[in-house]
């Protein structure tokens, strides 16, 4: 389902805080609310409006999906293993009928006349899953986006060569169907737009149409957008070229591509922020004796030696060894923290378990003699607990 503008139904800025859009919206209905306004029918269309606003921007996640795809569902763009129609009817279903010369439903007003004047293409929003090696250096992808352009053809009037355009016969050319109904001494007068030719009044008969667009003015063809991938980009993090969304109406600019790029997550590598958290797996060995440890970096490796023993969740920073982003201009670090995991061995041989045994018996007592606190706890706990 494509959206109205809840932001421009509630009044208030796409920034909107919270508070703001409660605001508005307590104005709004109270306005609107069909007690103060009975039986005003474009009053209570209007009430059903700010409601289902406010349903959607006053809830995070809702609000969200409905910034990124025009929709309060999630409707997650991933393009790559999808085919244009696919892609076109899951999210754009709507829309593209009433991109086709379809009257778009606006706010406050039942019918809508199909205007000519210059409209600017509406914006293509996508979501660009990359890899976390892309998000660390950077990256140039080639893209294929879903296009909409003007038959070449005909010119965009989807009329063959030669012909002209005929009067709709369901509205006679009035763009609209009036139907009355009368209950008890009230008549109402309902006015829809008509469906044949979505409030244009005309339309092309079959034999007329533009054999290359069938009628249609506009042509679904796909185009190829290079995007640059900054280095240091997170989740949530977007690019806007400009002029590459869809094709305008009656002359007007193309609309915005906002591509928002969606980090994958790695096996290894958790990004917060500009920070990068690593558990690494050490032997029994490595952490009892310590040493030089291979540390892997988002950009390579690092050499760095730690004395043992290593407890077992020990951590380290390597300072700007995190994402690095150039924001506002300056360029920002984030730190690497490394969290040491200790791994034991599944199974013992012989000759493995003769060895720690016998380390046990130089280690284990004399370790444990150090845990004076543990001990004196042991000692008062068989008090207590002795009847
Ligand atoms: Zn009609
Ligand atoms: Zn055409």
């Amino acid at each position: 389902m494509s959206a109205p503008d809840y932001y421009e139904i509630l009044g208030v800025s796409r920034d909107a805080t919270k508070e703001e859009i409660k605001k508005a919206y307590r104005k709004l209905a109270l306005k609107y609310h069909p007690d103060r306004n009975p039986g005003d029918k474009e009053a209570a269309e209007k009430f059903k409006l700010i409601n289902e606003a406010y349903e959607v921007l006053s809830d995070d996640e809702k609000r969200r999906n409905y910034d990124l795809f025009g929709t309060a569902e999630a409707t997650p763009m991933d393009f790559s293993g999808t085919t244009f129609d696919d892609f076109i009817s899951s999210i754009f279903g709507d829309f593209f009928s009433s991109f086709f010369g379809g009257g778009q439903r606006q706010w406050g007003r039942q019918r809508t006349r199909a205007t000519q004047r210059p409209r600017k293409g509406p914006d293509l929003r996508l979501k660009l899953h990359i890899s976390f090696e892309d998000s660390v250096f950077g990256a140039k992808k080639r893209i294929k986006i879903p296009n909409i352009q003007i038959c070449d053809d005909c010119g965009g009037t989807g009329l063959k060569k030669g012909r002209q355009p005929s009067t709709c016969p369901k509205c006679k050319g009035h763009g609209e169907i009036q139907q009355i109904r009368t209950y008890g001494f009230s008549r109402t007068i309902y006015i829809t737009t008509c469906d044949q030719c979505n409030g244009s009044g005309q339309i092309i008969k079959k034999g007329d149409r533009c054999p290359t667009c069938r009628g249609e003015g506009k042509i679904k063809q796909d185009k190829f957008v290079d995007i640059k991938i900054p280095a240091g980009v997170v989740t949530g993090d977007h690019v806007i070229l400009e002029g590459e969304g869809f094709a305008g109406e009656y002359g007007g600019p193309p609309g915005d591509l906002y591509v928002y790029f969606e980090v994958e997550p790695h096996p290894y590598f958790k990004v917060r922020g500009l920070d990068v958290f690593l558990e690494m797996p050490i032997s029994l060995t490595q952490a009892l004796l310590g040493g030089e440890f291979t540390i892997p970096t988002p950009r390579g490796f690092r050499k760095y030696t730690i004395n043992g023993p290593i407890p077992n969740g020990h951590q380290i920073v390597l300072h700007d060894e995190g994402l690095h982003s150039r924001r506002n201009g300056f360029l920002e670090k984030g730190n690497l923290y490394v969290t040491f995991s200790i791994k034991l061995p599944k199974k013992l041989n012989k000759k493995q378990r003769a060895l720690i045994e016998e380390l046990d018996k130089e280690l284990g007592e004399y370790l444990l003699k150090q845990e004076k606190k543990w001990q004196e706890f042991i000692h008062q706990h068989q008090k207590n607990t002795k009847k």
